[in-house]
């Protein structure tokens, strides 16, 4: 589904990425792991189109999206692409279902279609009842699920999750990552996870390690 090829990046005289080929299929669960510095994050933003690569190439259903302009990469990132980040992604004046339907909103569903979408994600993922607490009156653990909800809402073809469950505990970030590895692979969507807990990765179907900004080490299927 994704494909990136021979992807470099630097920022100044910081080579974040260099010569990375990653290629994800549909449903695919990869976790990628690797040492503070060494390019995980970058390597995410560059698969979503959100930074783009000095050299190499991203291909979202063999089409070629890294040379696109920024307004057709956002366009893609919001219907094509789902994100979970550590923290910060919540509306903290917006309540939770209203959060979950927003990208759909964004995408021109009304609102009371919308609403009623994002609430039907909160009792699978264990939130039935919060539907009206804004983030403030979550837990950590919760408003990451909801943040979960909000990446799948709209049946996105790739999930990038960015540490997800780094400020929650180690109990509750394990609980939280194995209900958006299973929310994912329900969903039928890709999923591009940076995690730095060994456990996740063995729910993934694949773990690649970024070291120096390369793929050092690939467990699992190619
Ligand atoms: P961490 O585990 O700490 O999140 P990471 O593996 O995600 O680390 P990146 O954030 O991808 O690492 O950073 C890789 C390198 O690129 C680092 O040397 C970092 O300082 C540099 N870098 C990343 N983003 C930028 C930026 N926007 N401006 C300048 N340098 C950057
Ligand atoms: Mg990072």
């Amino acid at each position: 589904v994704l494909a990136g090829t021979a992807l470099r990046r630097r920022f100044g005289a910081a080579v974040a990425l260099d010569g990375v080929s990653l290629a994800v299929a549909p449903g695919e669960t990869v976790a990628v792991m690797g040492p503070s510095g060494s390019g995980k994050s970058t390597l995410l933003h560059v698969l979503a189109g959100i930074v783009r690569p000095d050299e190499g190439e991203v291909r979202l259903f063999g089409q070629r999206i890294d040379n696109l302009g920024e307004r057709r990469r956002s366009a893609l990132r919001r219907t094509r692409f789902g994100f979970v980040f550590q923290h910060g992604q919540l509306l903290p004046e917006l309540p939770a279902d209203e959060n979950v339907a927003l990208p759909l909103m964004l995408d021109g569903t009304a609102r009371g279609a919308a609403v009623a979408a994002a609430r039907a994600w909160f009792g699978p993922l264990g939130l039935a009842g919060l539907e009206r607490r804004r983030p403030g009156e979550l837990s950590g653990g919760q408003a990451q699920r909801v943040a979960i909800a909000r990446a799948l809402v709209t049946r996105p073809a790739v999930v990038f999750a960015d540490e997800p469950t780094g400020a929650l505990d180690q109990r509750t970030g394990h609980d939280t990552m194995r209900l958006l590895v299973d929310a994912a692979r329900g969903n039928g969507a890709a999923l591009v996870v940076v995690t730095h807990d060994p456990g996740v990765a063995r729910w993934c179907g694949r773990v690649v390690e970024v070291r120096d900004g390369r793929l050092a080490h690939l467990a699992g299927a190619p």
